[in-house]
């Protein structure tokens, strides 16, 4: 594959062969990693090789990053060495004293570092209902407000976002729209093309696939005096991928379609077989029909509706905890899209300020055989609520 060609191909063959081709010395058919810290300086004092020092840049990255950005249909993306590093990464962009909305309902680490840190960094952070359009609208502080944070489907209870509508609030206000996409993945929803300025991504999830990398990344829409800011604070404070996890991103990166597709399937299966179970009071999915958001998903989701569900456990807490001690296949551990299943009490995580139910068991379901998951879930299940 020539890199000149990417408009050419479909998301699948640039993931597929990761924009690499071959190496013209050797063959490869694969890309290497690249360990060293530091590029050679040529005796004229120049650096003609382009690199300096591996803090700002490495090969490897442009591999991951360049796929990344071709699905997403940016300009530019960026690896950081989590995904909480790419996110803080876009609000320490800003300036103290601006005015920031972001959902009541988000990724529960990056919530507590807003109110917290950011918070103490001079930061206004507004915790808002984003599926609320008209609350965003409300909450616009005019000349103020300079970021508008979005995650869709949203973490744990999988609320959606009108991406398009927000777009528009933020283009009038003349603030920054920013979404967590890590969930929906570049293979169901191109927030870009809905109007957002940057993506962002927990890279340890759905993209790397396989739990055995920490990773973020981010994706802008256009290389102007903002994305030049957060590019500056990654070398600056100094996030970096490390050249293998970097190498591992990009291998994962190659089967992104098919996992995605597969997980779609599985969580899709799940969610309407529990959907008719006794044992649970709610399945929350964007999938189904009577989901509140259901629409707006549909709309802005190409292909599926993710591999994250929840369930409501009827009988409370205390059987919830219990269903997740019951299980055999399902792994009883925090994270999500990898290959292998994962059953999480997301209210013991979050702590007593947590706004998750008590009640509530977060799935995220892997490459697994979907009526394994069933069976083994809902035997837990029975035996838990007892
Ligand atoms: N955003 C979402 C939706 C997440 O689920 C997570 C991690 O669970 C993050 C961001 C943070 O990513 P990381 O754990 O790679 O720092």
């Amino acid at each position: 594959m020539k890199r000149d060609d990417i408009g050419k191909w479909a998301p699948e063959t640039l993931a597929a062969q990761t924009l690499f081709g071959t190496d013209p010395v050797n063959g490869m058919i694969v890309p290497s990693i690249h360990p060293s810290t530091t590029y050679l300086r040529d005796p004229d004092n120049q650096y003609r090789h382009g690199r300096v020092y591996s803090r700002a840049d490495n090969p490897g990255y442009e591999v991951a990053a360049g796929v990344l950005a071709a699905l997403e249909g940016g300009e530019e993306a960026l690896l950081f060495a989590s995904g909480m590093a790419a996110a803080t990464a876009v609000f320490l962009a800003l300036q103290p004293g601006d005015h920031v909305i972001a959902p009541k309902m988000m990724y529960w680490a990056l919530r507590r570092w807003l109110g917290d840190t950011a918070t103490r960094w001079g930061l206004e952070v507004e915790l808002v209902e984003t599926e609320d359009a008209a609350a965003v609208k409300a909450a616009i502080r005019p000349g103020k407000t300079k970021l508008i944070w979005l995650e869709t489907p949203a973490n744990p209870v999988w609320s959606i976002t009108d991406i398009a509508a927000i777009a528009e609030i933020a283009r009038e206000a003349g603030a920054k729209l920013a979404v967590d996409s890590t969930v929906a993945t570049p293979i169901l929803t191109k927030p870009l093309s809905l109007g957002a300025d940057i993506v962002m991504h927990s890279a340890t999830k759905y993209l790397n696939g396989h739990s055995d990398v920490v990773a973020g990344a981010l994706v802008t829409a256009a290389k102007d005096d903002f994305w030049a800011r957060i590019s500056t604070n990654l070398s600056g404070v100094g996030g970096v991928l490390g050249p293998f996890e970097a190498w591992l991103l990009q291998r994962g990166m190659r089967t992104l379609l098919v996992r995605v597709k597969a997980a779609c399937a599985g969580a899709m299966y799940l969610a309407q077989r529990l959907s008719n179970h006794d044992l649970v009071s709610e399945v929350l999915y964007p999938g189904l029909p009577h989901f509140p958001g259901h629409a707006v998903a549909a709309s802005q989701m190409q292909g599926g509706f993710g591999g994250m569900l929840s369930i409501r456990v009827k009988k409370g807490e205390a059987a919830a905890i219990a269903t997740a001690a019951k299980v055999e296949l399902w792994q009883r551990a925090t994270s999500l899209g990898g290959v292998e299943s994962l059953i999480e009490h997301r209210a013991s995580v979050e702590g007593p300020t947590s706004p998750v139910p008590p009640d509530l068991l977060r799935l995220s379901v892997g490459l697994e055989n979907p009526n394994d998951l069933y069976e083994d879930l809902v035997t837990a299940l029975s035996v838990a609520s007892r």
